[in-house]
Parts: structure tokens; sequence; C-alpha cells
């Protein structure tokens, strides 16, 4: 498929709302890049499915891109020739704050004359810019910024303004076109295990010759008639949730759309876990004691460990297979590879595991005493690059495991909990958390006063018959801690310090999520003004709504190491006020939340106090708006979270 192609459908796609017709369009998309006419092969299909998610590599994949926004800045300001500088595309960005619009406002191939050192005249095809981009991942060592922005440079020099646009939001992972991974999923079911009737197949509405049914699926007998009633408007619920099961196996929406068109529903199921392989980790609510016993009867209860979650995947060096020899692999939450950071857990595993295992656990600081120490602990150790030796002498680890997904060749994901902590049992004993089963709340609050005495941060309360649902934040796991409330917000803004710490930032604007469009209701319901807190630091990114200033709480370490990270995405200057794009995630706590028309959130923080940044988050997992409501509104009470 031509670069300009997809370009073409994104920008179309981006001036819709999002509705069913969203669907529909994306399914198109699918299907005329996985083997419909302007096809030029196959395995695009992978590619445009991710490109339309933002993304080059599946998420399970540990490789990026690694293009800061100067780097991509300075290659559109090489693109677009020689009186162009990164400081005019700095300016435009400032005027326009978003980087899709700049790359589209210039006019680029300026340097058409390199275009032999830049890679070629012809225009760009989805899979060229996969390869380039995927080359430019591989890119390491010495001068690696440099060749970066030569590759990149070499790309942005064959664009028009709809590619250069869609090419620049790629690169730096901000797609933003209103298409997000739940019309994907359902644009894949539509795409290709839908009946023809309802892709418009037999009709030949666009031209296309196939519509993707797979013939497995049950929904069309072998000369192509459909055994439905009717012809179906969209892709039923099953094949909804077979896309999605295989999408929480796998983690790439790529290679569901591929299995999908080739193996319909009956490939989807096939689809197994492997080892090596991460996937997301099933997420909890808040609940109560009572919440539990009323809704599951019995109830599993396991300490919550205040720590930092982690996935292993091991494969013990006999075992047989392809993986054989997988040295302990460890996961973040968020799927990044921790394993070089926490040597002793490595060693721990592969002491003491002796079949093929997918183990989801937390890893928490200790004391000499084996007590657990504060979360912030953990996070000195967690992600760390240099020193780790020697902070394996300041800090001390230890693994308690929660769940078992995969052993000794079973997938578990489809067992129930209690199924799967007794595997866990089997394979990891000193490990795995105590569980209790009880179905009265005076038991669980006695469990829960003794687990806070130990210093633990609270208890979960688990269906003992639920399966386990990665991504997931149902009601099947309970958290219950009675620590005073903490949001996670986003950084969304920030000023320069004084005095002492002028060279750093010394106030941060915080936001939450506002995928609800709650904002709109406040607006509405006239709790908060148009014209609230303008200015650089408006904080207004979309899908966030601001809900306050932090400025104490944080240790100079703390201010140095946030000021470096959140530099890299400033997208806008005024004064000393900076617009960040969203990426980091704070813990604040705070006395109270008050209604307020300072912030877009139509809410402010009183008293609001740095607890630390949640390196184990992404902006993803931050704090929503309806959220804050409930607190504010007191639905939420604080003993809750
Ligand atoms: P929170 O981070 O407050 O949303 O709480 C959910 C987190 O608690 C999970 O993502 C785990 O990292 C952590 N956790 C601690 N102990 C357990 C446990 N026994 N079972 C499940 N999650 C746990």
């Amino acid at each position: 498929m031509q670069l300009s192609v997809l370009a073409d459908r994104v920008e179309r796609l981006e001036a819709e709302p999002a509705d069913l017709e969203t669907t529909a369009a994306v399914a198109d998309l699918l299907v005329d890049a996985g083997g419909g006419p302007s096809a030029d092969s196959d395995d695009e299909l992978a590619t445009a499915t991710r490109f339309l998610l933002g993304r080059v590599f599946p998420a399970h994949d540990t490789r990026t891109l690694d293009v800061g926004p100067a780097l991509c800045r300075e290659a559109i300001a090489r693109a677009a020739g020689p009186n162009v500088t990164k400081e005019d595309v700095e300016d435009r960005l400032a005027e326009r704050g978003e980087i899709g619009a700049v790359a589209a406002a210039f006019e680029l191939g300026g340097q058409r004359g390199l275009s032999a050192f830049a890679g070629g005249t012809e225009s760009l095809t989805v899979s060229e810019v996969d390869d380039r981009l995927r080359e430019l991942a591989a890119v390491d060592g010495d001068g690696s910024e440099s060749r970066k922005l030569d590759v990149l440079f070499g790309l942005f020099n064959r664009t028009d303004p709809a590619e250069a646009k869609l090419l620049a939001r790629l690169v730096l992972g901000e797609m933003r076109i209103g298409v997000g991974e739940g019309t994907v999923r359902d644009a894949i079911a539509e795409a290709f295990l839908a009946d023809p009737a309802a892709r418009g197949v037999d009709g030949d509405v666009d031209g296309r010759s196939d519509g993707g049914t797979h013939p497995d699926d049950g929904a069309v007998t072998e000369d192509g008639a459909v055994t439905e009633d009717g012809p179906v408007t969209h892709a039923t619920a099953d094949r909804i949730a077979a896309v999605e099961r295989a999408l929480q196996v796998t983690n790439d929406y790529g290679h569901v759309a591929v299995l999908a068109r080739d193996e319909g529903v009956s490939g989807l199921h096939a689809e197994r876990l492997v080892v090596g392989r991460p996937v997301q980790a099933m997420l909890a609510q808040a609940g109560t004691a009572g919440d539990a016993v009323a809704e599951f009867g019995e109830v599993a209860v396991e300490t919550k460990f205040d720590g930092a979650r982690v996935q292993i995947h091991y494969v013990p060096p006999d075992s047989t297979g392809a993986a054989s020899g997988l040295g302990p692999r460890i996961y973040s939450r968020n799927m990044d590879e921790v394993t070089a950071a926490l040597p002793e857990i490595v060693e721990y595993v592969a002491d003491r595991v002796d079949v093929p295992v997918i183990l989801d656990g937390e890893v928490v600081a200790v004391d000499d005493g084996g007590d657990p120490l504060p979360f912030q602990e953990v996070l000195r150790r967690f992600r760390r690059k240099h020193d780790v030796d020697r902070m394996r002498e300041t800090v001390t680890l230890r693994l308690h495991a929660f769940d078992c997904l995969h052993a000794d060749g079973s997938d578990l994901l489809e067992e129930p909990f209690r199924v799967r902590h007794d595997r866990l049992a089997g394979v990891l004993p000193e490990a795995a958390a105590a569980v209790r089963t009880v179905d009265d709340v005076e038991a669980i609050e006695r469990i829960e006063a003794n687990a806070l005495d130990a210093g633990h941060e609270g208890i979960m309360l688990k269906d003992p018959r639920s399966t386990y649902t990665p991504g997931d934040r149902g009601r099947s796991w309970l958290k219950r801690k009675p620590d005073v409330e903490t949001l996670d917000a986003v950084v969304v803004g920030a000023e320069w310090g004084e005095g002492r710490r002028a060279e750093l930032f010394g106030t941060f604007l915080l936001a939450v999520r506002d995928e609800n469009g709650t904002r709109e209701r406040a607006r509405a319901r006239g709790a908060l003004d148009d014209d609230h807190d303008g200015g650089a630091l408006d904080g207004d990114h979309d899908g966030y709504a601001t809900i306050g200033k932090v400025a104490t709480g944080v240790t100079d370490e703390e201010l140095a190491a946030l000021t470096e990270r959140l530099e890299q995405h400033v997208v806008g200057e005024s004064g000393t006020e900076l617009s960040i794009r969203p990426s980091v995630v704070v813990e604040v706590g705070y006395e109270e939340i008050q209604t307020s028309p300072t912030y877009s959130s139509g809410y402010a923080l009183r008293f609001p106090r740095f607890v630390g940044v949640r390196d184990d988050k992404g902006v993803g997992d931050a704090d929503t708006l309806d959220r804050v409501e409930r607190l504010a509104g007191g639905s939420e009470g604080p003993s809750e979270a």
C-alpha cells in the first residue's frame, strides 16, 4: 500500500467524529491493506494496523524507535530546506501545538538533490516506511543520533503534507486520529469475520472481491451463501470477543489482523501464550470487604504488597521446545523489560523453577528484618541501568508471586483463580502469596488488620472462580487499602523554580484523564469558566483535564531527575511556564478535592503534595476525571481505593 493512500484515509478518519461509521471505515482500510485492490504485499496488513495505532512494534516488543521530539523536529527542518531551522519548526509547534500539523505545514522535499543519499525518489510505501523505521530502531552506539536523523530526514524528504503528518505522529507515537484500540479490534472483526453481506462484498459496493470472511467461521457455506437470516451490519459480539482474546494473548494488533484474515475465528481461538512474550497485567478496582462477599460469595483474600508489578517468563535449560533455556525475563506492568535491573529475582527464579512458566507478582523492598519498605524504595531499583550491583547491596528485594498464567506447556488464563494459584504454589512455593478463602466480612477485616500490622499496603479480594483477563480492570479483583487517598496524575506543564532551584522545574501542572467528556459536562452545568487559567500553562492537551499544581514534597534529587525527563517533552514555552506533552505519571497526596473554576477539570486539589514518580505507570494508567468526581462527591471514601 502506498503511504499516500494510508495517509489520505487517516486524514479522512481524523476529520470525521468517531462513531460506528469509523469502525466501518477502518474495516475498509484493513481490507484494502490486506489484499484489497490497493495492496502491494500481504504483510502490509500487519504494518498498516499497527501504524493506525501509532505503533511500529507490537506492544509486547521491547524495541522502541527512541526518537525524541527534538530529533523529529530537526529532521523536519532539514527536509524543509536550507532556509528552515529547527527553531522555525519549534515556533510553528508553539503556534499549532501538534507535530503532525507542523510537519504538514512545511513543504518538505526541499532537499531532492540529496535524495540519492537520502534513500530514493519514488513515493513511499507502508512497507518501506516500516523497514526504515525498524532499521532506525536498531541504530545504536556512537553517532546514533545523527544516523537516526539521516534516516528520518530521508523519509520526510519524500513525503507530501498528509504523509509527513502521519510520519511525524507515528515516529513520536502520537497518532491522535480518534481511532482507539477498541475501534481497531471491532474493525478487524468486521473486516475479516463479519458476513460478506455486511461487508458489501456480494453487492461489490466498492469493488472488493473478497470481504475476508473465513470459511471456517460457520457464517458462510462453502459456496459463499450466508447462513444467517438477513444481512448483519457489524461483526457479532462473539467474533469481536474472539479478536479480543487473541489480542490479549498476543498483544499484537497487526498479527491478529492477519490471523483473522487468514485463519478466521478458529485461528484466533488457537492462538496461545508464548513464554517470553509479555501480556498485559490484569488490574483491580477499589472495593470493600462487603462488596467482595456480596459479589463473590467466597472470597480469596491476599496481602496487597506495596511494590512494583512484575511478569516473569522463564524456560529452564533442559526443557524441550524452541524457547528452551530462555533465562528468566522480567517485565514491568507496561511490558517494558526490566530483567537487568533485578538480578537477584532472576537468580531466585532460575534456582527454583523447573518448568516453563509465566508468573505474575510484585517485587517489594524489605528491611534487614524482612519487613516491607515503602514502594518508593523499589523504584530506586526497578528501571535502573547503571550501578545495579551497588544498589543491590543497598535495597533488598523480595518477590511475591500471586498468579500463574502458564505452567509446563499449559495456558491457564481460562482456568479459575484457585486452579491457577494451586499451579503457582506447585512451581514456586516459597514465593507464592498466601491465600485465605473466607465468606464473611469479619474474617476479611481480621486478615486486613493483620496485613496492615505487618506493614503491608492493604489486601486484595479476588473471586476464586474468575479467569485471568489481561489488561482488564474488572471487578474480579478488588483492592482495599486504608491509606490516605492519592491520585495518579499526569504532568502537563511546569514552571521554572526560583533561587537555588532556578535551573530546575519547580511547580508541576497536573491533569487527570478525561476520556468521557466529563469536562464538557462540567462546563455545561456551569461549574467551569470558559476561560480558566489560560496561557501556556493551561495544560490543554486532548483527553486530559487539569486539576492542580504541585510544588511541595519534592527532593532536589527528584526534581533534577524529573526536570531531565520532562524537558524532552516540552511542547511550548511562555515566560517561565512550559507546556508538557503528557508522558510522566506522578502520585500526589492532598487533603481534599474542591470544585474550582481554576482548572479545566472543574476541580482543584487542596494542599497537594508530591508522593513520587510512578515510573511503573504509563499515562493510560493515570486516574480519570470520573474518579475525581467520585472522590469529590464522597462516593469513594478515602478508605476504599
Ligand atoms: P493499584 O496500583 O493501587 O491500582 O493496585 C493494584 C496493584 O496492586 C496491582 O497492579 C499490583 O501491582 C499490586 N498488588 C499487590 N499485591 C497484589 C496481589 N496480591 N494481587 C494482585 N495485585 C497485587
